[in-house]
């Protein structure tokens, strides 16, 4: 069920999903918290089921669920992204990995828009 919704992509079976279940909280002291997901896409619980790992060439984390490995699903690592936290102002882009760009309208009154770039 999960897989058939799936499109397929000109990079075949090695492209990775990228899923908004990632959640940064600003604590008091300035430090961050970082919340994963509890549950993978088919309802495993994260933290009997779960593992965590940060993906070099995405620059976001990964959530791996090895319930949905074990069970023979192709589809059971994610990358994870806070899109309230993980964007950043044209100026600001690091153009490496995956990043959510906030370009703002070419005039006041017109909406501006986030744009999903990688390596670039
Ligand atoms: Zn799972």
């Amino acid at each position: 069920m999960f897989e058939a919704r799936r499109p397929s992509s000109e990079f075949g079976s090695t492209d990775l999903p990228v899923r908004p279940a990632l959640r940064h909280e600003l604590n008091p002291d300035g430090s961050l918290t970082i919340h994963p997901p509890r549950h993978c896409p088919r309802q495993h619980p994260v933290p009997d089921s779960g593992s965590f790992s940060w993906i070099v060439a995405l620059h976001l984390h990964a959530l791996d669920c090895h319930r949905c490995r074990d069970e023979g699903n192709t589809e059971h690592q994610w990358a994870l992204i806070d899109p309230a936290y993980e964007q950043a102002d044209v100026e600001e882009a690091t153009r490496a990995g995956l990043e959510l760009l906030v370009v703002p309208p070419d005039e006041g009154a017109r909406p501006g828009r986030i744009e999903l770039h990688l390596d670039g």
